[in-house]
């Protein structure tokens, strides 16, 4: 399909979409890059994926911390000096049960900070290398309850969070245009991992699908 031997980043790989992600690419003939902020379940789910037949590749990477961020870059630069596909999955949604009117600014402060900062920062990392090349594939796994057309109570953080990801991506789309780099997000749907709880109506192979 064309897609052997590009390198792909995976952000928060060690389960959940992220890792099905990991998984779907890899039997592509990408070359995927699980990365993980815990080191020791980023490396479980490289040995997993790898008994099924699926070799990836495992970095530490902790997106919300940019100091993490740089080092993960200077290795890409290092190893590969390139970099095709970047997939920003790793997420926080620590405030279900939260109003808008209750929610306090450090759960804010913490789920912008992965939620939003780490994809762009990600973003500002890994577009020189893409633009070097004039090839570039960024999906930011977004969510419905960021949509300003559906937007409702509950989920503050979450929500702002996923709103600002949807900002981020317009702006760097717009920033890319006339390149051959596609800036995107998308949403996966209600996806039975973690987070979205086992009532949930997706499974994570159709939740990963799109990205
Ligand atoms: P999940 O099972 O909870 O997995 C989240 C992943 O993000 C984990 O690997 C987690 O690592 C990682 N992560 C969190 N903070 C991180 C950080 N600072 N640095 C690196 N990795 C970090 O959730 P999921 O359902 O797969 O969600 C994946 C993405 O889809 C998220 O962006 C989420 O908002 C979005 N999404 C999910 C649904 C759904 O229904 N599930 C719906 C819409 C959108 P640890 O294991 O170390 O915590």
């Amino acid at each position: 399909m064309g897609h052997e031997g590009k390198i792909a980043a995976v952000t928060g790989g060690n389960k959940g979409i992220g890792l099905e992600i990991c998984r779907q690419l890899g039997r592509l003939g990408v070359d995927v890059i699980l990365t993980a902020r815990d080191e020791a379940k980023g490396k479980k789910a490289r040995e997993d994926l790898r008994e099924e037949g699926v070799l990836v590749r495992f970095h530490p990477l902790d997106v919300g911390d940019p100091e993490s961020i740089r080092r993960f870059r200077e290795f890409m630069e290092k190893e590969f000096g390139r970099m095709a596909i970047l997939v920003n999955n790793a997420g926080v949604n620590i405030d279900a049960d939260k109003t808008g009117e209750e929610v306090d600014i450090e759960t804010v402060s913490r789920t912008v900070r992965t939620n939003v900062y780490g994809p762009l920062l990600m973003c500002q990392a890994f577009l020189p290398l893409m633009r070097r090349q004039n090839y570039g594939r960024i999906v930011n796994i977004s969510s419905m309850m960021g949509s300003l057309t559906e937007m409702a109570g509950g989920y503050p953080a979450y929500r702002m969070s996923k709103t600002a990801l949807n900002a981020v991506t317009r702006v760097l789309a717009h920033e890319t245009m006339g390149t051959n780099i596609r800036v995107n997000s998308m949403c996966p749907g209600w996806v039975r991992t973690d987070m979205g709880g086992p009532e949930a109506e997706r499974s994570v192979e159709e939740g990963a699908d799109t990205a």
